[in-house]
């Protein structure tokens, strides 16, 4: 693996950072799921209408939300991609709706981002000007299209 999991020695935050530089485009780790579970819970990731799986290899349970990511869970290859270069140390991060419809848990973003959204619950909630910055997994896409139908 490309990355290692760090604790802030104060909070106890644990996070996901890389361990070398990483390109854009590269794959960080192929993953898989430990469990398939039918209701999301906050270390699940969505994969289709009633699949939510528990990550594999368990490190990429440290992976946190940012609203810039630099990490795609890709659930039809079932691999991580990078989005962006990283340099060595930096916190690997991915955008939870964009495999989250209708999150277990929604929370405070904090990421520090120029374009943080604040109050990250899914992606049911965010407009289609938020939606169309972000790479999606095929499920949200199918989720995002059948919302647009149903306004028209
Ligand atoms: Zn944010």
């Amino acid at each position: 693996m490309l990355a290692i999991i760090q604790q802030d020695p104060v909070s106890g935050h644990q996070s996901l950072h890389a361990t070398q530089r990483l390109l854009k485009g590269q794959i960080l780790t192929s993953f898989s799921h430990s469990r398939i579970l039918e209701t999301p819970s906050r270390f699940t990731l969505q994969v289709s209408a009633h699949q939510h799986i528990l990550l594999s290899p368990p490190e990429l349970l440290y992976t946190n939300h940012s609203c810039g990511p630099n990490l795609y869970f890709d659930t039809e290859r079932m691999e991580v991609v990078l989005l962006k270069d990283v340099d060595q140390g930096e916190e690997l991060c991915f955008f939870y709706p964009s495999t989250e419809w209708s999150m277990a848990e929604s929370f405070q973003c904090q990421c520090g981002d120029p374009d943080c959204l604040g109050l990250i619950s899914g992606a049911a909630v965010l407009n289609d000007a938020i939606l169309s910055r972000y790479r999606l997994s095929p499920y949200i896409h199918e989720k995002w299209l059948e919302r647009m139908m149903q306004i028209q």
